[in-house]
């Protein structure tokens, strides 16, 4: 059994076939390497099933762009050796070597923009978020096998268009997890 990892999302459905927050949407200079699922900041996420914390770490930081909220990332190993990875998190409640249980909750969503920083000079699929009104939610990526940290992936993203090796589509993943 799987559990969907965000109780209070706004839906179910999931986004696909190249919506906002759809597995590898075009976003002009970048290409989305999960799926969004939309919902309240400070929503409960949870592990959609059993597995072992790999890594815990910052996911977008102001250091490194001045439009980012600090948020977190956590990747989890599952039995069948694909990693699931939650992103976007303003909190993280669980530590690397942790085995979660499937529905337990790991993390609380956050939200990576800071709209009073997005300028004109900002990339114009940031302006467009901060336009649309700066949704928070969970980003959400499988992995076969542990991801690799390719240097055209940021935030989310994959920018020149090439597919992160061993990145898979989540939203089979997912859909198993929303009845
Ligand atoms: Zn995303």
């Amino acid at each position: 059994m799987k559990f969907w990892p965000v109780p209070e999302s706004h839906s179910r459905r999931l986004p696909q076939g190249g919506e906002p927050g759809s597995f590898w949407e075009n976003r002009d200079d970048r290409y989305h390497c999960g799926v969004d699922i939309y919902a309240p900041k400070g929503s409960a996420v949870r592990a959609i099933e059993e597995g072992e914390v790999i890594d815990v770490g910052e996911f977008t930081s102001p250091e490194v762009l001045p439009y980012w909220n600090r948020t977190y990332y956590i990747l989890v190993r599952h039995h069948d050796g694909v990693v699931s990875k939650y992103a976007e998190l303003e909190k993280v409640n669980i530590r690397v070597g942790d085995f979660v249980r499937g529905g337990q909750v790991i993390g609380l969503v956050g939200s990576v923009l800071n709209p009073e920083k997005i300028t004109e000079t900002s990339p114009s699929y940031i302006r467009r978020l901060k336009e649309n009104g700066n949704q928070s939610m969970l980003h959400f990526e499988l992995y076969e096998g542990t991801p690799a940290r390719p240097a055209n992936y940021l935030g989310g993203n994959s920018f020149g268009g090439k597919k992160p090796k061993n990145l898979l589509d989540a939203t089979s993943y997912l859909k198993d997890s929303a009845s």
